[in-house]
């Protein structure tokens, strides 16, 4: 059975916030055209008819700007055109949310058509009111509000934590927060600087990624050995790698795949961070899916030459790293410090042990 996925960014990169790190802002600000607007009818029926096309189980992932931006009539339409379309699919709907607009017309949409949903939350109100802004006001509250509509529909939902510089001297308390919100499911993604430069006032350094996830990694690992286990998408991941299977997120092992992007107009991109002119593989009105993935633009993306460190060399985890994701790995290194090296120096092993279900 053949699998596919699309991260499908039906209002380009629109937002209703101003979130005050947004990469894909940085990204589409270096493009020709900064929003390639709201996806049509006519890109969504030959996306549909396409994706159907190629493969059998397949998954539409919503993001952003913010995808809720298009409008509940983009996603209610999509998902018609979808039941329409399809034979024997099997399909599945993700939606990565600021969550700021869902009213209940949209929480009874996700849960009718099944939608995991992926809400941004920085942490407790403290950090998130400092990053997260609708204007000059802050979020942390509506978002808090619409969280536990999704948690009392019984919708699949996990959190995305964006980690800041800010946050790394309240790690506990954040931790302590969402488990106290009952969040069993949390992907926290390193804030990076922006695309032109190494640095800035939020994003991580290889010091502050590794003091990060020490602290976390202790908090979830004293959980666990009392038999309370939270998934966190980077140890999940790591476990998995240590199992000897592939990890879940593009990169962990150092490897570029094509993802395909579609933005607005219909254009494919490889990559989320890489949705720039130059990286472009073609429009989906124009080419079949499988030429879009053996386009030239999407072999030399692959082909790219990347940046490691001078540790990579002797470092003892070079066979399960490849030097990460080579847009991510800003902020894993430099060339005197690796933050992901000293964090796996210090837990491979028990990462090692909780593969093989010894705890403690
Ligand atoms: S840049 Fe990173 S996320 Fe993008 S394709 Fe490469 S490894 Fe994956
Ligand atoms: S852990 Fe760090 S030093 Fe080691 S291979 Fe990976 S990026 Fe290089």
């Amino acid at each position: 059975m053949k699998k596919s996925s699309y991260l499908i960014k039906p209002a380009s990169s629109l937002c209703n916030m101003n979130c005050q790190y947004c990469f894909y802002s940085d990204v589409s600000h270096l493009r020709k055209i900064y929003s390639k607007g709201i996806m049509s009818k006519d890109t969504v029926n030959i996306l549909i008819e396409k994706a159907l096309q190629d493969a059998d189980e397949i998954t539409f992932a919503f993001q952003g700007g913010e995808p809720t931006v298009a409008g509940l009539d983009y996603f209610q339409y999509f998902v018609e055109k979808v039941k329409q379309y399809q034979k024997k699919h099997i399909i599945h709907y993700v939606i990565q949310t600021n969550g700021y607009c869902l009213d209940d017309e949209w929480i009874s949409f996700f849960k009718e058509h099944d939608f995991l949903v992926g809400i941004s939350l920085d942490g407790n109100q403290m950090i998130h009111d400092k990053m997260r802004k609708k204007g000059n006001h802050p979020t942390f509250d509506i978002i808090s509000d619409h969280i536990k509509k999704i948690q009392d529909h019984h919708i699949q939902y996990n959190i995305l934590t964006v980690i800041t510089s800010q946050m790394i001297q309240h790690v506990n308390d954040i931790y302590e927060y969402y488990k106290k919100e009952g969040f069993q499911y949390i992907q926290f993604i390193p804030c990076l600087p922006e695309l032109d430069y190494s640095t800035d006032g939020y994003s991580l350094t290889p010091q502050l990624f590794y003091e990060f996830y020490h602290q976390l990694f202790s908090l979830w690992y004293e959980d666990l050995k009392k038999g309370q286990y939270i998934s966190i998408s980077f140890f999940e991941d790591l476990l998995m790698i240590f199992q000897g299977q592939y990890p879940r997120t593009c990169g962990m092992l150092g490897q570029c795949h094509i993802q395909l992007i579609i933005e607005g107009d219909g254009s494919i991109y490889p990559c989320d961070f890489y949705a720039l002119d130059e990286y472009c593989l073609g429009n989906i009105h124009h080419q079949t899916i499988e030429e879009l993935r053996q386009s030239i633009q999407g072999k030399n993306f692959l082909q790219q030459q990347k940046r490691y460190s001078k540790l990579c060399h002797q470092c003892q985890f070079k066979n399960i790293c490849h030097g990460q994701c080579k847009r991510m790995n800003i902020v894993y290194f430099d060339d005197s410090y690796c933050g992901y090296q000293a964090f796996l120096q210090e837990t491979y092993q028990l990462f090692y042990q909780i593969g093989q279900g010894k705890i403690g």
